[in-house]
């Protein structure tokens, strides 16, 4: 059986307010000697944060090997108001792709538009952390063909989706996609633990089903917990069972970089 690797995401990283739970589930991720993705979101919802610990307590986890990721620019909809959508959830979470934009418009937001974000974006990670990002992982994973062009022009060269049903990473007009899990196992364990035995239970169900195709497995977790609560104690236990299943099967949590497809 092939043993591609697993990807583990922090997501919404930057985002006001969540210094203290993305600390501790970095402690947790640290201890297990795990590796995972580093979702920074530069501007949450057009407010851009300047909080020096947090970015120099990212900075530091970045010089232990975690990588760096662009999750979008602001996590919301830069083309229409909240107003202008019937389609999609709100508040707007995606950016990269709109379904009412493209309900109004025919068509998809224009690739020099997108081309503007991810070199905005950059240039957030640029200043804040020393370094640039080639992996977009865009928020509510919302892009559409026009992102990819885009992306390419930019230098970007991976993506991810929520293709739970995909047996591995593969090539999409020239960008790796890399296929998520779509559940936040983490945030779905209640914050006093009480359901976490069933959250577990789920987790391992499509951890297995994924890597029994092609030794390959995504997920990811959320700093903010999607507005519903914190990492309590619990939480983190969680993360650290979940963590610690994925090694006992004798898989590892690795840089995306490892798994990109050239052809
Ligand atoms: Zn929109
Ligand atoms: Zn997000």
């Amino acid at each position: 059986m092939n043993n591609l690797g697993c990807i583990l995401r922090v997501d919404n990283v930057l985002r006001p307010g969540t210094h203290n739970n993305f600390r501790s589930m970095m402690e947790v991720v640290n201890r297990q000697k795990a590796i995972c993705v580093i979702d920074v979101t530069p501007r949450w919802h057009g407010e851009e944060n300047s909080n020096k610990e947090y970015i120099s307590f990212i900075k530091e986890q970045l010089e232990k090997g975690h990588v760096l990721a662009l999750h979008g620019v602001e996590h919301k909809c830069r083309v229409l108001s909240e107003k202008d959508h019937q389609v999609s959830w709100l508040p707007s979470e995606d950016e990269f792709d709109c379904k009412d934009y493209h309900r109004i418009h025919g068509k998809d937001i224009p690739v020099n538009i997108q081309r503007g974000w991810l070199r905005e974006g950059n240039d957030y990670l640029q200043k804040m952390f020393g370094q640039k990002t080639d992996l977009l992982m865009a928020p509510a994973h919302a892009y559409n063909n026009n992102t990819l062009e885009a992306m390419k022009k930019e230098g970007f060269v991976a993506i991810a989706d929520y293709g739970r049903w995909d047996a591995c990473p593969y090539n999409k007009e020239g960008v790796t996609t890399f296929p998520f899990d779509f559940e936040d196992y983490m945030k779905n364990t209640k914050p006093d633990g009480s359901n976490k035995d069933a959250m577990m239970e789920m987790f391992r169900r499509y951890f297995d089903a994924s890597i029994n195709q092609q030794g390959y497995y995504a997920t990811f977790i959320h700093c903010d917990f999607s507005n519903d609560g914190s990492a309590t104690e619990e939480r983190l236990k969680f993360l650290d069972e979940m963590i610690s299943y994925v090694h006992n099967q004798g898989h590892k949590f690795v840089d995306p970089h490892k798994m990109l497809i050239k052809k």
